[in-house]
């Protein structure tokens, strides 16, 4: 691992470019609420991964002129990060099941988006090996959160 000190902000701010342009067309927003500024000690390439696949759902996984928000703040000793949108949200009893590889909710809804399933079981591999997690917070056609605490500095 390559350890650094990353503003936190700024690798948002980085992901939200790879997002860009499928967000304009889909005439989405992306807002970060920065609550705290935040440096924490981790491998850049491994936040930038966790970053770009939530982001990424939540574009995907949103319709037209949906909104997307991403909050960091400070809790404790960890940082903690909301990515947060008002999309399709995934049923209760399939919550569990999306950090599974493969796993994908209702092959018809997502046959267009033509990803693998393999995401966030990526996403939540990386979260924990950098001792930190991941929970889920969605309702169905209203939207999710995913909550991801990262030691701000590694144990
Ligand atoms: P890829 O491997 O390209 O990421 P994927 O997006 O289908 O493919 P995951 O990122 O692992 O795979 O997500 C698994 C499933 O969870 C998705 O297929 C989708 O059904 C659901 N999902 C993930 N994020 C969201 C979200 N923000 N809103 C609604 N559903 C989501
Ligand atoms: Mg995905």
């Amino acid at each position: 691992m390559n350890m650094q000190e990353v503003n936190l902000s700024e690798a948002v701010l980085a992901t939200f470019q790879l997002v860009k342009q499928t967000a304009d067309e889909k005439e989405m927003e992306l807002n970060l609420l920065e609550e705290d500024t935040l440096f924490i000690t981790v491998d850049n390439s491994r936040l930038k991964q966790i970053l770009a696949n939530l982001i990424n759902n939540a574009v995907v996984y949103t319709q037209e002129s949906g909104k997307v928000t991403v909050t960091i703040r400070k809790e404790n000793d960890q940082a903690v990060i909301l990515v947060s949108d008002n999309g399709i949200g995934i049923p209760e009893d399939e919550q569990d099941r999306i950090f599974e590889r493969f796993y994908r909710v209702d092959k018809a809804r997502s046959r267009n988006s033509g990803g693998t399933g393999l995401g966030l079981s990526i996403v939540k591999y990386l979260v924990e090996n950098l001792n930190g997690s991941i929970t889920i917070k969605s309702k169905l056609g209203l939207g999710t959160t995913f909550i991801v605490r990262l030691p701000i500095q590694p144990r």
